[in-house]
């Protein structure tokens, strides 16, 4: 990708490239994206990159198939549609949900330990343990 030689610069300067990804060295949002100051305000590099290598302004929603936000790389982005990201984000937290085989205090979510609750998981062992000793 050809960058104009300025903003060029300033890219190559904050370049970290990590298996394929070009990963911005510089400033970060709140929520892990690299920002750049770019026509006169703050941007998200990986905005300001795909604006540059598609010549085109950048919709709302400019998406990673490498699912690392501090990439700029053209190659790694693609313009999604807001129902796109939700579902992305639904999927990531469904597939981190699945990995969770124990509540926090380490019992395991099991057949017999396992209590649903409008699909949520609850540890009954922690019922339990929440009870007052009077109870039980
Ligand atoms: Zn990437
Ligand atoms: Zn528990």
């Amino acid at each position: 990708m050809r960058f104009p030689p300025p903003i060029e610069q300033r890219l190559k300067e904050k370049l970290n490239i990590v298996s394929g990804c070009w990963e911005w060295t510089g400033q970060l949002s709140r929520d892990g994206y690299g920002l750049i100051r770019y026509q006169g305000k703050m941007q998200r590099v990986h905005r300001v990159s795909w604006e540059i290598a598609s010549g085109q302004k950048p919709s709302l929603w400019i998406l990673h198939k490498c699912d690392n936000r501090k990439c700029f790389n053209s190659d790694h982005l693609y313009e999604g549609t807001r129902s796109e990201n939700a579902k992305d984000a639904v999927l990531r937290k469904r597939l981190h949900a699945q990995n969770i085989t124990h509540c926090p205090k380490k019992h395991e979510y099991n057949k017999e330990n396992t209590r649903m609750y409008q699909n949520r998981r609850y540890c009954r062992q922690c019922d339990r343990d929440r009870r007052p000793v009077w109870q039980s």
